[in-house]
C-alpha cells in the first residue's frame, strides 16, 4: 500500500503501469476472447504469450511511463486526465527485468510507454533499456519495443537495431477515422511512415537482421467498418510484410464518452469482443487459409456477421465450389472446407500420397470438425 504522499517503489509503479498497459496487445495474444488478456499469477507484468512467429514465451511486459502528452480519445491515459502518473527509470526497468530473467520467470521483454513530452524522448528511454540489456548484460533474447507514433527515422532505426520485434499501433483504418479519435496524430506521417521504414530496414537487413513487425487496431471506437479494417489488414500483410495484426475491442468507459463507435450500437450492445473474435477469424483466413480480403462477406453496414464464422458464411454463399474431392483438391481447395484447418489439410495431403481416402474420419478422427467437413466433401 502506497501512502498518500510517499513515492511509489518499483513494484507499486509496476502495478500501476501494468494495469494501464494491459490493452496494448500488439506483441502477443491468442485468438480466443480471453486468451490474450491472461496474466501470470506472480504479477500482472508477467505474460504467457504467443510470439509473432508462433512460438510461446513468457514476457515481462510494462509501460515505462503512463505520463502522456497525446490526446487519443479512447485512452484513459491521455493528457489532462486525472490518473495517477508514474514512470520507471532505465535502470529500474532493466534491473527488474534481469531479476526475473535470472530467476527463470521470464524469457523476454515487451516495453511500451505513454508519450513523455515527445516521441523521440520516449524512444530514448525505451531504447536505453534495450541498450543496457544488449550491450552491458549481453542479453540475446526477445525484446519487443513499441515505436511511438511520430518517432523520427533515427529513433526507429535505433529501435530496429536493438529489438527482436517492434510495433507501431495503427489504431484505425485510415486518416479519416484517426481524425475522429485524435487531433494530434497524423496517420500518414506518424504511423504509416515508421511502418514503411521498418519494412525497408528489414528488406535491406540494415542491421544484419530483420525484426518482426506487428500492429494493433482498436476496434469500435471510431465507428469504422470491419470491411475497412480487413482491407487495411490485408495491405499490411501484403505490402508492408507485417508478421501479425492484433485487434482490441474498445471498451466503453475506458476513454471519452460518446465516441463515434458508441453511436453504432456494438459497444452499447456489449458485442465488441465477439466482433474482435470475428476479426481474428478473418485474420487467420487471410494468413493461413489462402483467402483474399475480397473473399470476406459483410452486412450492408460493412460489419462481419456476429452469429456465424466468416469461413462458414463463405461456404454457404459458394455452393458451386462444393463438394470438394479430398483425393484431388489442392491445399487451398481443402482449406475452403468448413472444419478443415491447416493441420488437417496437411494430414489429408500426406495420407492420400500413400492411400486413397475413402472416409475423412479415418484421417481426422470422429470429432466435431470432421463431422462438419463431411457435408462438403466427396472421395
Ligand atoms: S499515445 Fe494515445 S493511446 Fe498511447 S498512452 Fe498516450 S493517449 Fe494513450
Amino acid at each position: 500500500m502506497v501512502g498518500l504522499f510517499s513515492k511509489p517503489g518499483v513494484e507499486d509503479k509496476l502495478n500501476i503501469l501494468s494495469e494501464d498497459g494491459q490493452y496494448d496487445l500488439a506483441c502477443a495474444c491468442a485468438t480466443s476472447q480471453s486468451g490474450h488478456r491472461k496474466r501470470g499469477s506472480d504479477g500482472k507484468w508477467i505474460y504467457p504469450v504467443t510470439l509473432p512467429n508462433g512460438g510461446q514465451s513468457i514476457l515481462f511486459k510494462t509501460l515505462m511511463s503512463n505520463v502522456c502528452s497525446n490526446d487519443c480519445k479512447y485512452c484513459p491515459l491521455r493528457a489532462n486526465q486525472d490518473v495517477r502518473r508514474c514512470s520507471l527509470s532505465i535502470e529500474e526497468t532493466a534491473n527488474t527485468f534481469l531479476d526475473y530473467l535470472n530467476n527463470g520467470d521470464v524469457f523476454g521483454l515487451f516495453l511500451s510507454s505513454g508519450v513523455i513530452g515527445t516521441p523521440d524522448r520516449t524512444m530514448e528511454k525505451l531504447c536505453g533499456v534495450a541498450e543496457v540489456l544488449r550491450y552491458q548484460h549481453k542479453f540475446k533474447g526477445y525484446i519487443h519495443l513499441k515505436i511511438i507514433p511520430g518517432s523520427s527515422d533515427a529513433a526507429v532505426q535505433r529501435a530496429v537495431s536493438l529489438a527482436t520485434a517492434v510495433s507501431v499501433n495503427i489504431e484505425v483504418p485510415g486518416a479519416e477515422n484517426l481524425r475522429k479519435l485524435s487531433d494530434s496524430k497524423d496517420f500518414e506521417n506518424d504511423i504509416i511512415r515508421p511502418m514503411k521504414l521498418i519494412n525497408q530496414l528489414n528488406l535491406e537487413k540494415r542491421f544484419g537482421h530483420s525484426v518482426k513487425q506487428t500492429t494493433q487496431f482498436i476496434v469500435g471506437a471510431a465507428g469504422e467498418s470491419d470491411k475497412d479494417i480487413v482491407r487495411y489488414t490485408a495491405a499490411l500483410y501484403d505490402r508492408l510484410r507485417l508478421n501479425r495484426v492484433y485487434y482490441s475491442a474498445y471498451q466503453k468507459g475506458l476513454g471519452e464518452r460518446n465516441l463515434p463507435g458508441e453511436q453504432g450500437g456494438d459497444i452499447l450492445a456489449g458485442t465488441g469482443f465477439v466482433r474482435e473474435h470475428r476479426l481474428y477469424q478473418v485474420d487467420f483466413l487471410l494468413r493461413k487459409y489462402g483467402f483474399k480480403a475480397e473473399d470476406i462477406n459483410y452486412g450492408a453496414d460493412g460489419l462481419l456477421t456476429l452469429e456465424k464464422d466468416p469461413k462458414q458464411i463463405w461456404a454457404d454463399l459458394h455452393p458451386e465450389f462444393f463438394p470438394v474431392n479430398v483425393n484431388a483438391a489442392d491445399k487451398d481447395g481443402l482449406l475452403k472446407v468448413p472444419g478443415i484447418g491447416p493441420g488437417a489439410a496437411i494430414k489429408i495431403l500426406k495420407t492420400r500420397k500413400d492411400f486413397g481416402i475413402t472416409d475423412l474420419r479415418s484421417v481426422l478422427g470422429c470429432g466435431k470438425l470432421a463431422e462438419k467437413a463431411l457435408k462438403y466433401v466427396v472421395y
